[in-house]
């Protein structure tokens, strides 16, 4: 079988890391529980930032966001591992902009996800996944992101949401935590 991943806030806690830099970089102190408590993917809200505030201020912060020690989620690499290990592939596809694509794949080896060559896609628009998704003829494909989910509907690709604040309002299969995979998939 053929797994596509998306990889912030799917595979790896990239919001809860960025708030946490945010909080370093403007000298605050502002609690997990205002993060949990937000519905946007945004998290300027919580810092009293307007949208393009925010906006200049993650891409400013952008490389250390990407390539320090973000979390992965619970789970998230021991099942890819073990999916690599049962015979299926393994395939990344991240929107991160084009010029990321080299670090961002780089980061994923050092962080001990298994990255075959190939199976790794960057740089492409949220809108544009659907078209690598269905190249690849993925049979199952993980995103957080309501507006790639969105657009998979008209593929025969089964679809899962990775469970976040801001895609509660989407009727798929939910993944709250990965290690409930196994039984998800029934494989
Ligand atoms: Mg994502």
């Amino acid at each position: 079988m053929k797994f596509g991943f998306d990889i912030d806030d799917t595979l790896i806690n990239l919001r809860e890391h960025a708030f946490q830099i945010y909080n370093r970089k403007l000298n605050k102190n502002i609690s997990l529980d205002v993060f949990n408590a937000l519905t946007t993917m945004g998290i300027h809200e919580a810092f009293g930032l307007t949208r393009e505030e925010g906006g200049k201020l993650w891409t400013s912060l952008r490389d250390d966001i990407y390539y320090s020690d973000c979390a992965p989620f619970p789970h998230a690499r021991e099942i890819l591992h073990e999916l690599v290990k049962q015979g299926h592939e393994v395939y990344y596809i991240t929107a991160r902009a084009k010029e990321h694509t080299e670090r961002t794949r780089d980061w994923l080896v050092q962080n001990g996800f298994p990255v075959v060559e190939g199976h790794f896609y960057c740089g492409m628009s949220d809108t544009e996944k659907v078209h690598i998704i269905e190249a690849l003829k993925l049979d199952y494909y993980f995103d957080d992101k309501p507006n790639v989910l969105e657009t998979l509907s008209q593929l025969p690709v089964k679809a899962y949401v990775k469970d976040r604040c801001y895609n509660q309002h989407l009727d798929l299969p939910r993944i709250t935590s990965w290690d409930q995979l196994w039984e998800e998939l029934k494989l």
